[in-house]
């Protein structure tokens, strides 16, 4: 099969040829029509995560299941599917309890820790295929659907974690990211009152489209002082921070009024003050967030399926243009998500 091979971190892709996947006991083999392209796997690429090189990356898959291997129970050849994240367990309590992001037996992520879907094929252990509602019309759109186990599945999780209302108003800092315009959309969808936040002011006519009612550019002035204006003082019920330096995660806490929840995810994860008087007093809440179950995975399918919302994938490419892809997520271009279309 062809794929797309980095053979070190910071290196750039190389086609090539390699033997076709197949499946060992437990695992399936899918034929990859689309693979979703952000910044998590650009971190990747770039040697800013640590991962087993030689390596081919891609998470966000869209798939037809060509081979399973001995046991495989529940996925067939010919199902359409998308693939799950994290190579988790399947036996820990977190991962018995529909906590599978925080399993203790980890063997990392798709495109990390084993080969990805920049490629042809993919192989994964079965459970790692999600079948795909039959109303999403995969063949059409494969690049959007692909995208959807993670750019559109994370922010929909987030509406969960920090226990999103409708009439809420929810702050969104990286707001113009891959991760950021679609947590703008599911905000909007969830009925919530919209701020996005960013310094990327070529974004904010994106953010706009994806569902923010109002637009903060952090590189304009004091970001808490701004959201303060808009909220007439009471801050916001919500902060989502995707950025999680440790100026916006402070912003992000700073700018919350009372019962106010901040989640922290993606970007750097750095240290950051908090005013304890402030947490106290108005009973504010601190939050992690990471990635989602796969039944969150199926949710937000379902909800795709239903026309209720849909991914925002902007820059569509074949494998030969990986690289030149690449290029455009690592000066931060692309608005939304970008894919390469594999099969
Ligand atoms: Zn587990």
């Amino acid at each position: 099969m062809k794929a797309l091979m980095l053979k070190a971190p910071n290196t750039p892709f190389e086609l090539v040829n390699v033997p076709d996947p197949t499946p060992g006991p437990g695992e399936a083999v899918a034929k990859v029509l689309a693979c979703g392209s952000g910044l998590t796997i650009q971190h990747v690429k770039a040697g800013r995560n640590k991962a087993n090189f030689p390596l081919i990356i891609g998470h966000e898959i869209t798939g037809e299941i060509v081979a399973i291997g001995a046991g495989v129970r529940g996925i067939k050849t010919g199902d359409a599917v998308t693939s799950y994240f994290y190579l988790n367990c399947g036996h820990c309590r977190w991962c018995l309890d529909k906590l599978e992001p925080l399993c203790e037996h980890s063997a990392g992520n798709i495109g990390r820790e084993c080969d990805g879907g920049y490629a042809e094929y993919i192989k994964l252990p079965a459970p790692n295929f999600i079948k795909l509602p039959d109303e999403l019309d995969y063949k059409a759109h494969p690049a959007e659907i692909g995208v959807i186990t993670d750019a559109l599945a994370t922010p929909f999780k987030v509406l969960r974690r920090a226990q999103v209302k409708a009439g809420e108003t929810v702050a969104v800092f990286g707001a113009g990211g891959g991760l950021g315009i679609h947590q703008l959309m599911l905000a909007k969808w969830a009925h919530a009152r919209v701020i996005a936040v960013d310094t990327a002011s070529n974004k904010f006519d994106a953010c706009r489209k994806a569902g923010a009612d109002d637009v903060v550019d952090a590189s304009r002035g004091n970001v808490v002082e701004q959201i303060m204006e808009l909220t007439k003082g009471r801050g916001v019920n919500v902060a989502v921070d995707y950025v999680s330096a440790t100026v916006t995660l402070e912003a992000a806490v700073k700018s919350l009024g009372r019962k106010g929840r901040m989640v922290t995810l993606g970007g750097s994860g750095k240290s950051f003050q908090v005013a304890a008087d402030r947490l106290l007093r108005y009973e504010q809440d601190v939050l992690g967030s990471r990635y989602v179950t796969r039944s969150e995975v199926i949710d937000t399918l379902k909800l795709v399926a239903r026309g209720d919302v849909w991914p925002m994938v902007t820059d569509i490419r074949p494998l030969e243009q990986a690289e030149a892809l690449h290029e455009r997520i690592e000066r931060g271009e692309v608005i939304g998500r970008a894919a390469l279309l594999i099969g």
